[in-house]
């Protein structure tokens, strides 16, 4: 079983906010999905599992193709 948790921040949800747990990580949400799914900066360093050397100016792009070769690179390894 999967406990309830916001979805924002993991949290306990609260009822009146279902299913997250303040109107703050709904606004949140919505706002993620109503300008650009995930353009939040800080959520790319998720994505690529570390701290990106070249920072928030490297090429977007480029972001991609780099997880990948380090993907393979891990697995050749
Ligand atoms: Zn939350």
């Amino acid at each position: 079983m999967t406990a309830r948790k916001c979805p924002i921040c993991g949290k306990p949800r609260v009822h009146e906010h279902r299913p997250f747990c303040s109107k703050r990580c709904a606004d949140i949400d919505l706002g993620k999905w109503a300008g650009g799914v995930y353009a939040i900066p800080g959520e790319e360093v998720a994505v690529s599992s570390g701290t990106d050397p070249e920072g928030p100016d490297a090429p977007k792009g480029s972001a991609a193709a780099d997880a990948l070769v380090r993907l393979k690179g891990r697995t050749l390894h």
